[in-house]
Order: structure tokens, then C-alpha cells, then sequence
């Protein structure tokens, strides 16, 4: 079992996130900051300006520390959805009304989503893209 952590700022419970992840994104400088042996967080309260925090609260990352917008953050410019090929929430949606895409294939010819994946390192979240690509494409349909 992976122990739960609140946010230090919000109080929210957040998710594990690969130290490997946390590294890649924070800003050059604070690279070095990321401690190995510790365990991180990703709060995921979209108005909430923490990104990263560590298991002993010493470490904690805002949105500014970051490289990329974060998607699930409310203030996120552009929203990326697949950050290995830069697809932005807007690219999928415009796939869906404007070129008829109907299915996870259509959306990754049209977009160039999921090519080359490295999601443990280029999404906030440490892990693939694909099923917030699958609630977009979805959420999308709906709208049609
Ligand atoms: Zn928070």
C-alpha cells in the first residue's frame, strides 16, 4: 500500500507521481531540489496552485516551478492533452466537430497524439495520456 498525502496548501488528498516525472518538469534550476529517495505528489485540486509536493513537506513545487501548464490546473494555457506531441484539449475537439472523428484511431491521425509516448516523462501526472484523450473524445461526441 502506497501511503496517502494532502496537499500542503489545499488539503486535498493528491496522487503518486514517479519521482522520475517530477524531475523532468520542474524548471532547470530546481532540478536539482527533487531528493531521490523520496516520495511525491501531484495535487490535483484544479485551483490549487500546487503541482508537486514530497512526503516530507519540505519540497513543494507551484505552478510557476513547472516547465509545462498543467492540464487538470483551472488557469492550464493551452490545455495539453498528450504532452509527448503537444495535442492540446482544443485539437481533439476540433477533430471531433469539425473533422468527424469518431474513435481513438481517428483522433491519433488527425492529431498525432500518442506517437512516440514517454507519458512517465513528459505528462504531469507520470502516466499515459490516453485515457483523458478517450474522456475528451467522449465528452466531445456528446456535445455533437
Ligand atoms: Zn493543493
Amino acid at each position: 500500500m502506497v501511503e496517502k498525502k494532502c496537499c500542503p496548501l489545499c488539503h486535498q488528498v493528491g496522487e503518486n507521481v514517479p519521482n522520475i516525472a517530477v524531475r523532468h518538469l520542474v524548471l532547470e534550476d530546481l532540478i536539482k531540489k527533487v531528493i531521490d529517495k523520496e516520495n511525491y505528489y501531484v495535487c490535483i485540486n484544479e485551483n490549487c496552485n500546487v503541482v508537486y509536493y514530497s512526503s516530507n513537506n519540505k519540497n513543494t513545487f507551484y505552478e510557476k516551478h513547472v516547465k509545462v501548464p498543467v492540464w487538470f490546473k483551472k488557469r492550464a494555457n493551452p490545455k495539453y492533452i498528450c504532452y509527448c506531441n503537444d495535442v492540446t484539449e482544443e485539437q481533439i475537439i476540433d477533430a471531433v466537430l469539425n473533422n468527424d472523428a469518431k474513435n481513438m484511431k481517428d483522433i491519433i491521425r488527425l492529431t498525432g497524439a500518442m506517437k512516440n509516448g514517454q507519458c512517465e516523462l513528459n505528462n504531469p501526472l507520470g502516466k499515459c495520456c490516453s485515457p483523458v484523450i478517450l474522456e475528451t473524445l467522449k465528452k466531445a461526441l456528446d456535445s455533437k
